[in-house]
Parts: structure tokens; C-alpha cells; sequence
């Protein structure tokens, strides 16, 4: 068994301009607590000089840590290797470019000695973000919470600490396409917030392009709740019963009134929008299909390069 108190995991993608000042930050932060710690970086195959940099940092410090990947395998990815290497009796998860405050973390750990086994950093402001990100993570997480059933805890990021009980937990559910913070809720345990407000990134820009935040934000949805699919069920229910009351109406004009009805622009209006409907519907389905088949397939959810600063490991590398 391990003597470090607490686990820092830091996932980094192409963050050299930020990450010497986040050690720091940490490190002080750290120091002050008077808690046995490791710093615990996970470099999610950046192109730039951030594994370089952490490597440098660990032949004079023994309480930094490196895990280098083979390629990117994405943020949730990076933060799950983190608590498959974390040693602590407190796993922080926290990310590289300083927009959640290390000095937070004393906090977190106060909460903890009390006895929680999550806690979660809830975010009540967020700063030098853009009216957009705002707008649509406030609109999404409550879409989340009415398709979840209030599961998920809202305006919450990754940032928490988690006891190593809960880290074990999470060791159990190998799902490949990962939205930890759900993850996290499922496995329970007693949960507690810590409010702060989000910082504006260091320096540098967000790793989180529009495409992989839409792709973050299907996970949150697909992966879980199979509500979507339902949606198939009553919009056919709905069509098909209001479609036969209009077949209704149609032969009751033909039967017994002089009217006759024409127009084949309706025709073509009604088909494509149920068409598109349709398409829709398979296009929902194809998630999950999609989902199934990842996880049919069984591969790792990442491969490392190398290691360093682990003791264990040592002579390996
Ligand atoms: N990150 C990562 N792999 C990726 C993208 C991001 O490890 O493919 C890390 C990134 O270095 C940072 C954290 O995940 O530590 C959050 O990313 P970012 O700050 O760019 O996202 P944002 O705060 O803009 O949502
Ligand atoms: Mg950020």
C-alpha cells in the first residue's frame, strides 16, 4: 500500500504554455496542505513540448509522475489512465490550463476528512468564456437532467476529488465512450459540492474544438439513457393515429359529398417531412448501434508509451 495521501491527475493535450505554471500552482497549493502528495500528469499524446516538460520536472522532483500515451486518445480517456495510476487515498481530477483553481483543493480535502466520498466542484461563475459555451452548456445540462431523471449533478465539470473507493468503483465500468461525471454519480457514494468559480484558461486555447464537444455532449446523452429511442415509438403512435383519422375524413368526402380533394404539393410536403423524421429516427438508432459495436470490438481504452517517476516501474523504463 502506498503512503501518498492524495493523487493530483492532470490530463495535458499540447499544453506548454500553461503547464510549468500549473506545477507551480499545484505545487504550492500542495505544499501548503502539508498532505504526502504525487502530481500525476497524463500527456494525451500532445505534439508540442509538454511531456518533455514534465519529464525535466520529474528528475528533480519525485512527486511528479508521467504517463505518456501513444496518440490522443481525449480528455475522458486521459482522466480514466489517471485513476488507473493513482496511488492516493484521494484522486483530484483537475485540468491543465488553471481554469479550475488548485487552491480549491484544500477544500475539497476539508470536505473530505469529513467524511464525503465525492466532491464535486460546482461552478457558480465562469470566467472568459464565450456567451455561446455559456448558453448552450446551461440549456444542455438541464436537457441532460430532464432525459436522466436529475442523475447528474449540473454545471459540473471534471473537477473533484474522489476517495479511493469510488476510484476503484469506477476501475469496474469499462464503457469506451466515457462521460465521467455521470459515471461518477452512478457509482453513489456520499457526495458533497465545493462552489467555485471557473477561471479563464492561463494561457493557450480550449483543446475542445465544436466538434468534440458535440461528440462529449452525445456521450452524456447516449450513453445514458435510451430514452432517444423511445421517441420512435410515439411519434410513430402520433402520426400513424392522426394519419388514419385524416384517411377518415378523406373517404367520408369522397362517399358522400360532391368535393374532391387534389393537390400533390401536400404530397410531397407530408412525405418529406416524414421521411426526414425517419432518417432521423435510423440516424438515433445508428448511435447506439455505433456504441454497441465499439464496445463489441473490446480494445483497450488506451496504450501507453512509457512511464515515469513510478518507483515500481522503475527499472522498466
Ligand atoms: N485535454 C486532453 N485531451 C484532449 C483535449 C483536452 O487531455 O483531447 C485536456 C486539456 O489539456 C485540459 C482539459 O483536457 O487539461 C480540458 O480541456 P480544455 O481546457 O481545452 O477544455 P475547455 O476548458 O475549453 O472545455
Ligand atoms: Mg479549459
Amino acid at each position: 500500500m502506498s503512503s501518498v495521501v492524495c493523487s493530483i491527475v492532470i490530463p495535458m493535450y499540447n499544453e506548454e504554455e500553461v503547464i510549468e505554471e500549473t506545477y507551480r500552482r499545484l505545487k504550492k497549493v500542495m505544499d501548503q496542505s502539508g498532505e504526502s502528495y504525487e502530481l500525476l500528469f497524463i500527456n494525451d499524446g500532445s505534439r508540442d513540448r509538454s511531456a518533455e516538460i514534465i519529464a525535466g520536472l520529474a528528475e528533480s522532483d519525485e512527486t511528479v509522475r508521467l504517463v505518456d500515451f501513444s496518440r490522443n486518445f481525449g480528455h475522458q480517456i486521459a482522466v480514466t489512465a489517471g485513476m488507473d495510476y493513482a496511488q492516493g487515498q484521494a484522486v483530484v481530477i483537475i485540468d491543465a490550463d488553471l481554469q479550475d483553481p488548485p487552491e480549491v483543493i484544500p477544500r475539497m480535502l476539508e470536505k473530505w476528512r469529513e467524511g464525503y466520498d465525492v466532491v464535486y466542484g460546482k461552478r457558480i461563475r465562469r470566467q472568459g468564456e464565450t456567451a455561446f459555451k455559456k448558453v448552450t452548456a446551461y440549456l444542455y445540462y438541464r436537457f441532460l437532467n430532464l432525459l436522466t431523471n436529475g442523475n447528474i449533478p449540473k454545471d459540473t465539470g471534471d473537477f473533484r476529488l474522489i476517495d479511493r473507493k469510488v476510484c476503484d468503483a469506477m476501475k469496474q465500468l469499462p464503457e469506451k465512450n466515457r462521460f465521467l461525471r455521470g459515471m461518477i454519480n452512478w457509482v453513489g457514494f456520499r457526495q458533497a459540492a465545493v462552489e467555485y468559480v471557473r477561471d479563464e484558461r492561463w494561457a493557450g486555447e480550449t483543446k475542445y474544438p465544436l466538434k468534440k464537444m458535440l461528440k462529449f455532449a452525445a456521450d452524456g446523452i447516449f450513453s445514458f439513457t435510451y430514452k432517444p429511442l423511445k421517441l420512435a415509438t410515439y411519434i410513430g403512435f402520433i402520426l400513424s393515429t392522426s394519419g388514419f383519422l385524416y384517411l377518415l375524413y378523406v373517404l367520408y368526402l369522397r362517399l358522400f359529398t360532391s368535393r374532391t380533394l387534389t393537390g400533390w404539393a401536400s404530397i410531397i410536403a407530408v412525405n418529406l417531412v416524414f421521411n426526414g423524421i425517419t432518417l432521423v429516427i435510423l440516424g438515433i438508432i445508428g448511435e447506439y448501434v455505433g456504441r454497441i459495436y465499439e464496445e463489441v470490438k473490446g480494445r483497450p481504452l488506451y496504450i501507453v508509451r512509457k512511464v515515469i517517476g513510478f518507483k515500481d516501474n522503475e527499472e522498466e523504463n
